[in-house]
């Protein structure tokens, strides 16, 4: 009958909690594993002798084809799982509806992963996750790269430019947020700066972040969506240029390893 008082607070914290939750929606994803095409008999390559040329279809066992499966489906849970975290990380508002995702791991895919149709000036077409299904039996415990993949999603920025920050941007969220910190990177000074790209720009702005303004990347974010970032921005908002920034990050990470 009676709402104890000290009982209010604990309950209106976790109607908060349910509301916010709710506000992240995330995208219908579906993760898919897709087979190569079975070999006619007439491209059978075995039977024609040596006079024949091109690579022969990939062959996928019931074995393979299953872990591939299992992996395709990891996948698409790791995407929905963490959309809420990159959201956060990055502070962006999701769209009400957002489009569906899809992820598929395939043999027709030679690189590691790679995201298309997610924006990057492209068409607004249904973002697609390409795995390569090599690389997938290859590192059964990579899951972190979806999470990469889906910060693309997610960017969906007008250019895919410049591509060390949207690439180091990617990463920033994965190997600071997603993956645990025994594994995040730890650039050698003597052979890195800011601007390489991936993990190595993501390790940058996760020092400057802490050091200067937390909300260094959602600004930078922020600007990239709208095509008006600029290198000045770093500037604005910690008070030091990228190459200032740079040289202080290079200094302090020496000053670790002594
Ligand atoms: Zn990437």
């Amino acid at each position: 009958m009676f709402l104890n008082r000290a009982l209010l607070g604990p309950i209106l914290l976790s109607l908060c909690f349910v509301a916010s939750a709710q506000d992240v929606r995330v995208p219908r994803i579906t993760s898919v594993f897709t087979p190569p095409p079975k070999a006619k008999p007439s491209d059978d390559s075995a039977n024609l002798g040596p006079f024949t040329t091109g690579p022969k279809p990939a062959e996928v066992d019931d074995a393979t084809k299953a872990k591939l499966e299992g992996l395709a489906k990891q996948y698409g849970e790791v995407a929905r799982a963490n959309f809420g975290l990159i959201i956060k990380t990055l502070q962006v508002k999701p769209a009400k509806k957002s489009k569906p995702v899809r992820i598929v791991v395939t043999y027709g895919y030679g690189g590691v992963a790679a995201t298309s149709g997610a924006g990057f000036g492209s068409d607004p077409k249904t973002p697609v996750i390409e795995v390569s299904a090599k690389y997938a039996l290859a590192h059964p415990d990579d899951l972190g790269m979806i999470v990469h993949e889906m910060v693309h999603v997610v960017q969906s920025y007008p250019k895919y430019d410049p591509v060390w920050l949207v690439e180091g941007i990617a990463d920033y969220v994965r190997w600071f947020y997603y993956e645990p910190a025994d594994k995040r990177p730890h650039p050698n000074p003597a052979k890195v700066t800011a601007r390489d790209s991936y993990r190595t720009t993501g390790a940058f702005l996760f020092w400057a972040s802490n050091k200067y303004d937390v909300n260094l990347v959602p600004k930078l974010n922020a600007a990239l969506t709208t095509n008006t970032y600029q290198e000045s921005m770093f500037k604005d908002s910690t008070g030091k240029t990228l190459d200032e920034l740079n040289l202080e990050w290079l200094d302090s990470l020496k000053a670790q390893t002594h």
